[in-house]
């Protein structure tokens, strides 16, 4: 459960000026009224967050495992007989 915070408080400051990000995830417009109001700044939202910090770890695992793959392809110790 997300706790709320005081939306009262963030009203006020949300008529003086309201900014706009566009979610580089899913591009939906999230508007605000502070930064601290968007907790998965600069993402619409945690789930558009952390599918792009997925995205980041998934290519992070699948280069390593390709180098890993082609090092463990070649044989340094040369011939070994099964
Ligand atoms: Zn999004």
């Amino acid at each position: 459960m997300p706790k709320r915070p005081t939306e009262r408080k963030t009203e006020r400051s949300a008529r003086r000026r309201t900014r706009r990000i566009t979610c580089p995830r899913c591009g939906r417009v999230v508007r605000y009224a502070d930064v601290s109001d968007v907790p998965s700044f600069p993402f619409c939202s945690d789930r558009c967050r952390l599918v792009d910090l997925d995205k980041w770890f998934e290519g992070e695992y699948r280069i390593s495992e390709d180098i890993s793959g082609a090092d463990g392809g070649k044989r340094p110790g040369g011939a070994e007989k099964p």
